[in-house]
């Protein structure tokens, strides 16, 4: 794990990815495919298109193009009419022209570098990244909207996924999971992670990252990644304490003005206005025991996650941000009106 990242990737992570990976991956007639010119091909036929449709296009092209030669000497007409009914023609124009480049101004010789690609007509930094990356091993990223899925949601990040600085993120991300494998192969397991896993609706249950999922734990899959001019909801973090005296915890009632006016709920704190040392200090509070699982809930204008502790109240409670307290039998505890992430919050805690 890199110290101090907000995004952790850990060895064990990039393991369970390539374990599932060449046990699910599907298989597709470029699949392990070195030659440049056939990667070239398949990179630009998928490029918006889906895999089954691409497939017979890809054998039909390489059958009458088998190299740069056949396809730079072709006519327009003729490779349009292969392309019929794939879409997206420009990429078919694109590739035509930049056959026609490779002869005359680079000798009939593909790129090899992520940076040489970039220079082709067509050819964007997606195309670039799965290119290099598959023929030549080299270490970049690929961001496309299988990554973009699977990482948004692997580390819940809210930012607008059209902006440029969530692609930098994203590339980023790819970049810290190769450790000792194949980039190439890695890229290409993020991306069939999306395909057949991680998809607009996730099959959690069969994906093999689910224990390190931010989005899964927090069961927020669906909100990533954060559409266009959607802004990401805030996220407010911070800590329920559960105090018990006997068979009884004890309960808040909040003011009756505001957010949830009147509900009873576990003493809590938001980080974000008092910090947990702060909170415990302020309240005499020995914290005992958390709970890994956290409780989190959605208002429209903003989150909240918080975090559980089993905790000891060293001095009667005396908080006057809360109307008045109760220590209540955890048999009654359904019996009072309570915000819908305490009551998620009990339910981990094992109270109800
Ligand atoms: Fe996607 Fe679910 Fe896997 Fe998370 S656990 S990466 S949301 S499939």
């Amino acid at each position: 794990m890199k110290d101090g990242s907000l995004y952790p990737v850990t060895e064990t992570m990039t393991r369970h990815l390539m374990d599932w990976f060449n046990q699910h991956q599907r298989s597709m007639p470029w699949r392990g495919e070195k030659e440049p010119y056939k990667v070239w091909i398949s990179e630009i036929m998928l490029n918006q298109t889906q895999v089954t449709t691409v497939i017979p296009y890809y054998n039909r092209w390489l059958s009458r193009f088998p190299n740069v030669q056949t396809l730079a000497a072709a006519t327009e007409d003729e490779v349009l009419k292969l392309w019929e009914g794939l879409g997206y023609y420009s990429r078919a124009r694109h590739l035509h022209q930049a056959a026609q480049q490779i002869m005359t101004k680079r000798n009939g010789m593909l790129p090899n570098s992520y940076q040489e690609w970039l220079t082709l007509p067509g050819v964007g930094p997606y195309a670039a990244a799965a290119m290099a990356s598959i023929i030549s091993g080299e270490a970049v990223g690929v961001v496309d909207g299988n990554t973009k899925r699977v990482l948004s949601r692997l580390y819940e990040i809210d930012e607008d996924s059209s902006r440029s600085s969530f692609h930098t993120k994203i590339k980023a991300i790819i970049e810290e999971t190769y450790f000792n494998e194949n980039p190439g192969w890695v890229n290409q397991a993020w991306m069939e992670l999306g395909a057949l896993v991680c998809q607009t609706r996730p099959h959690c249950h069969n994906c093999p990252l689910q224990d390190v999922c931010q989005a899964y734990s927090h069961n927020t899959m669906t909100d990533y990644p954060v559409k266009p001019g959607k802004k990401a909801l805030p996220l407010l973090k911070g800590a329920i304490f559960i105090f018990h005296e006997d068979d009884k915890i004890l309960l808040v009632k909040r003011q009756d003005k505001g957010l949830l006016g009147g509900l009873w709920e576990l003493p809590n704190t938001i980080y974000e206005e008092q910090p947990l040392a702060d909170f415990t200090l302020a309240n005499d509070i020995l914290i005992e025991q958390s709970f890994i699982e956290t409780a989190s809930h959605q208002y429209s204008h903003f989150k909240v996650r918080f975090e559980i502790y089993e905790s000891i109240l060293r001095t009667p409670w005396w908080n006057d941000f809360w109307q008045k307290s109760e220590w209540v039998t955890l048999s009654r505890l359904n019996d009072y009106p309570r915000p819908k992430v305490h009551i998620k919050a009990m339910k981990i805690a094992g109270l109800i």
